[in-house]
Parts: structure tokens; C-alpha cells; sequence
């Protein structure tokens, strides 16, 4: 009898043990599977973009479809972002592959050089150390975006956005028989320009809003602040990177848990 209970008790620690452990295991993906989706939508959005025939397309659906397109890939970008800060899965390997993989499709970018920057500007934010910052005198939208790009532009990103357009051009060519200048036209409206719209729109809202001196000066050490907006405003402007302060706080929350 009493061995009979000792093994109910047991089993019954069992089933709580593995339940909770399924649980845990689930919650530590979730970040994962946001980014698995985030990337998922993007690629199918793609896809299905570069088979769309533009002179068939009315200029309202052209603009809509551009809109969603430049704020998908500045999802792709967040996704990145978080695996900079090692929020998609608790393995740095895992964290680098989804990195670099949307950094890649966002614009050439190297990954590990990239993140090497983040960090910087994390380490002395809003500073003449930090390479997001303006140059000290030009503090204006188009002036500080100038110094911005040149700080993380290279040739050999250059040269890799050209190879992939030429070999997105060929690809799409091999499945759909259209001719190859209707493919570079899609995918330059549907890829290379939603790209560089994004990039102003993570430099808008990521940047040069919470990192512009405020009227009573910057507070330390993180100089950044946080734009107050409504949950789906924040979400919509960039996947709640407004929360900047929040975030150089605790950078290693994930980009949906930053309104929370
Ligand atoms: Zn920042
Ligand atoms: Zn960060």
C-alpha cells in the first residue's frame, strides 16, 4: 500500500515535472517563433510581390503594397536587432544564423560588424564614440541621416546588394517567363526601395527621436528617451522601438515585449 502511494506520488511529480519543463521550453522559443514568423511573412510577401504585374496594378495598391513591404523589412531588421542582443534563443550560434540570414536580405550587411557597432552605440550612447550619432554639427533630420549612412555603409556591402539584385533578377526570371527588365523593375520596387524607405524609418524612430538632445538636456547614462505613443502606433511606426529608453535599460527583451 504504502509503496503504491509512493509511486502514485512519483509519477504524479513526473507529469508535473515534464508539463512544467514542456512549458518552460515553449515560453524560451517564443522569441523564436516570433522571428520564424516575421521572417516567414516576409519571404512569402516577397514572393508573391515579384509576380505581381505592375502595369496591371492600380496606384493605390502600388502604394499600399510598397507601405507593407518597407515595414516588413524593417521587421527583418528588428529580428536582427534582437539576435544582436541575443534574445531569439539562448544559443549564440542560433542568434548569429538568424542575424546575419536578415541582415543579408535587408541590405548586405555583415553581421558581425554590424553588431560590433550596436554594441558600441549601447556602450557610449549619444556620444562622438557612438556610431549612430550625429557629427556635432549637423543635428538636423537629413544632415545627422547623412553621417548615419556613411558610418555604416561599405563597398563590400555595396557590391553584395548588386550581386543579390543580379541574382534575384535571374532567379525570378528562371520561374516566371517574364523578360528580365519587368523583374529588376519588381524587385527594385518591391525590395531595394521598401529597403532604403526603412532604413529612414528606423533612423526616424529608432534614432534621431530618442536620441536627439531634449529641451532639458540628456538624462544618464542611457540618453535615450521614449516616445509616448498608443500600442498600435508604436507598433506600426517600428515594432515598438520607440520605447528606447526601455530598451538600452533591458536590451535583451524582445521587440514585442518592449510596450509591456
Ligand atoms: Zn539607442
Ligand atoms: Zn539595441
Amino acid at each position: 500500500m504504502n509503496f503504491d502511494i509512493l509511486w502514485l506520488d512519483r509519477l504524479d511529480s513526473y507529469v508535473k515535472d515534464r508539463s512544467m519543463n514542456q512549458i518552460f521550453r515553449l515560453k524560451n522559443s517564443l522569441p523564436l517563433q516570433v522571428a520564424i514568423a516575421i521572417v516567414g511573412v516576409w519571404a512569402i510577401s516577397l514572393w508573391k510581390c515579384v509576380q505581381i504585374r505592375l502595369d496591371t496594378l492600380q496606384p493605390i495598391w502600388f502604394i499600399a503594397l510598397f507601405i507593407w513591404q518597407t515595414w516588413i523589412y524593417t521587421g527583418l531588421f528588428i529580428i536582427a536587432h534582437d539576435a544582436m542582443h541575443g534574445s531569439i534563443y539562448p544559443s549564440p550560434r542560433v542568434n548569429r544564423a538568424i542575424g546575419q540570414f536578415c541582415l543579408w536580405f535587408y541590405a548586405g550587411f555583415d553581421y558581425p560588424q554590424l553588431c560590433a557597432k550596436h554594441h558600441q552605440h549601447h556602450k557610449y550612447p549619444a556620444s562622438d564614440r557612438d556610431p549612430d550619432f550625429h557629427n556635432g554639427q549637423t543635428k538636423h533630420f537629413w544632415g545627422w541621416f547623412g553621417h548615419f549612412v556613411s558610418e555604416h555603409i561599405t563597398w563590400r556591402q555595396v557590391i553584395t546588394i548588386i550581386s543579390m539584385f543580379a541574382a534575384g533578377v535571374a532567379i525570378c526570371h528562371y520561374f516566371f517567363p517574364q523578360p528580365l527588365w519587368w523583374q529588376a523593375v519588381n524587385l527594385a520596387c518591391f525590395w531595394v526601395f521598401p529597403s532604403l524607405m526603412s532604413s529612414l524609418q528606423l533612423f526616424y524612430f529608432g534614432t534621431f527621436l530618442p536620441h536627439r538632445e531634449p529641451v532639458g538636456g540628456y538624462i544618464e547614462p542611457h540618453r535615450a528617451e521614449t516616445i509616448p505613443r498608443s500600442r498600435w502606433w508604436s507598433l506600426i511606426s517600428c515594432y515598438h522601438f520607440g520605447y528606447h529608453r526601455k530598451h538600452h535599460e533591458s536590451p535583451q527583451i524582445p521587440w514585442w515585449q518592449l510596450y509591456e
